[in-house]
């Protein structure tokens, strides 16, 4: 039995006192006034082992990511970060100054990857020539912010096995197939970088991931939860061309993957099928009703992957497999089709991205019951390409505030590597639709801390409460006491009040994953 003792109380519900939380078996056993008598069976336990003063801290349902690439964001926090170049010589400057350092170069035979462009609202082409002139023999790969491009030096490109190219910038399916190459690493290596990226989450709060990594998931969890991974609750998601095993395995969504693993093994479970249904934003390949602005043609409203007659099959395969679906739609045809597919298959789930949306589609998330898996930050990375590209329209993006509203389940992620694995981010972006000191963008989208709060604590709401498991955060401030003065400067200072939010520690299971007072 662990006690957490003199916790501040509100988020526990009790406004007036502070109160104790008792742990045992890995759950929330009781939370009580401190002082006073116990219920009865827990008398015994309440002067056991572990007693840990908190001194009023604050302690939440652990915070969840539900939108995760986990082995690329491992990867690209070892990348160069290009995601603040303004144009392509200023993504070559960032390169030339890396490649300065000897110890940045990559291994013989090797690329040098760096990560996070936006090219869509840039005024120069990217052209291999550019990266050329900063690194020359050095075989140069940037991958775009969304990944669904990269752009390569001339030797960059001999590396992925292309002699010519008109630019150097991949696109979609010129670098798709070439990626795997590039973005993935050992089996030994990934798991070494994902148990330093999990153990920066817990730091932050995290207790909880859903992993799309582009990979045979239920191999390599399963490999993971073999090892002892004990940081994180993980679910892993299955692509299309891994759902025969998992089919063939009995897993349903919510199953252990590798029981009996180790003491551990209950915090990996099997995830939703994952479907990729149109493209992104900054490619303009988000699939719309409208034109993007400035662009005509056949493709100037986006690109579906999947068409509707191969979505519903699937996903009803999937339902009737035990899994639930979650379905990348970004643009607001692709999103309306998904939901046609939802109501079609009668399966369970979320939408991934939902960032445009048409009013009567925000009713039918509702209708329906299927989750708004939404990144915030995205809406602060966007703003500019979307008011570019989304001219007169982007009242309808990222309408988190109408979602909850309408009483859409909500919940919040960051896509990591896309945006930064820290739930906070998501969270003031969510709260503020402020960053870097900016004015707020489309503010009546906003929602309350309480809110966000909620939609990154995997249904838990804001209140630790007996029976709960005990996947706890424990905050140096009570976020539930942040609120803005309405003014834009008041917004851009709660945005960096809660993006900084200092967090004390977290408990997965009632275990320490991170423990920093
Ligand atoms: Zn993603």
């Amino acid at each position: 039995m662990t006690v957490l003792h003199l916790v501040n109380a509100r988020l526990a519900g009790r406004p007036d006192r502070p109160v104790d939380v008792l742990l045992a078996d890995g759950h929330v056993a009781a939370v009580v006034p401190t002082g006073a008598p116990l219920p009865g069976d827990l008398d015994v336990g309440y002067t056991g082992p572990e007693r840990v003063d908190l001194d009023g801290r604050t302690v939440i349902p652990g915070l969840w990511d539900a939108h995760t690439h986990l082995t690329q964001w491992a990867m690209v926090r070892r990348r160069l970060d290009v995601s603040t170049a303004t144009g392509p010589a200023h993504a070559a400057a960032l390169v030339g100054a890396a490649l300065t350092d000897e110890r940045r170069h990559p291994a013989p035979g090797r690329p040098f990857v760096g990560f996070g462009f936006r090219w869509a609202t840039w005024d120069d082409e990217p052209t291999s020539e550019v990266l050329d002139y900063v690194a020359g023999e050095v075989p140069v790969i940037l991958i775009s912010g969304d990944l669904h491009s990269a752009w390569a030096s001339t030797a960059g490109l001999r590396y992925l096995g292309i002699e010519h190219h008109p630019t150097g910038l991949l696109r979609e399916e010129e670098w798709m197939p070439a990626s795997p190459e590039i973005v993935t690493v050992s089996a030994a290596d990934a798991d070494e970088l994902l148990a330093d990226a999990a153990r920066a989450a817990a730091e932050r709060g995290v207790v909880g991931v859903v992993d799309f990594e582009v990979d045979d998931n239920l191999t390599a969890w399963r490999r993971r939860a073999m090892a002892g991974w004990d940081l994180l609750r993980v679910r892993a998601a299955v692509w299309e061309q891994h759902l025969d095993a998992v089919v063939d395995a009995g897993l349903h969504t919510g199953d252990v993957l590798a029981p009996g693993s180790g003491p551990a093994a209950d915090l990996i479970t099997q995830g939703p099928l994952k479907v990729i249904s149109d493209g992104s934003l900054n490619t303009l390949t988000a699939f719309c009703f409208d034109d993007y602005a400035g662009f005509a043609g056949p493709d100037a409203h986006g690109i579906l992957n999947v068409a509707t007659d191969q979505l519903v099959p699937l996903m009803t395969h999937a339902h009737a497999s035990g899994l639930r679906c979650a379905i990348h739609a970004i643009g607001d045809h692709a999103n309306a089709l998904a939901l046609d597919a939802f109501e079609a298959s009668r399966a369970r789930g979320s939408v991934e991205h939902a960032q445009m949306l048409q009013a009567e589609d925000v009713a039918r998330f509702a209708a329906l019951g299927i989750t708004a898996s939404v990144q915030p930050e995205h809406a602060m990375d966007d703003r500019d390409a979307s008011d570019e590209l989304w001219v007169g329209r982007t009242e309808r993006a990222f309408r988190l505030a109408d979602l909850h509203a309408a009483g859409v389940p909500l919940v919040l992620g960051s896509d990591a590597p896309v945006a930064p694995l820290d739930p906070w981010f998501a969270i003031a972006s969510a709260v503020t639709r402020s960053r870097d000191g900016r004015d707020p963008w489309h503010p009546e989208q906003r929602i309350d801390v309480a809110t966000a709060l909620a939609a990154s604590t995997d249904g838990r709401g804001v209140r630790v409460r007996p029976g709960d498991p005990a996947d706890l955060a424990v905050l140096e401030l009570d976020p539930l006491t942040l609120s803005d003065d309405g003014t834009p400067t008041g917004a851009a200072v709660l945005a960096e009040v809660l993006r900084e939010l200092p967090v004390a520690g977290t408990l997965v299971a009632g275990r320490w994953t991170y423990r920093g007072f």
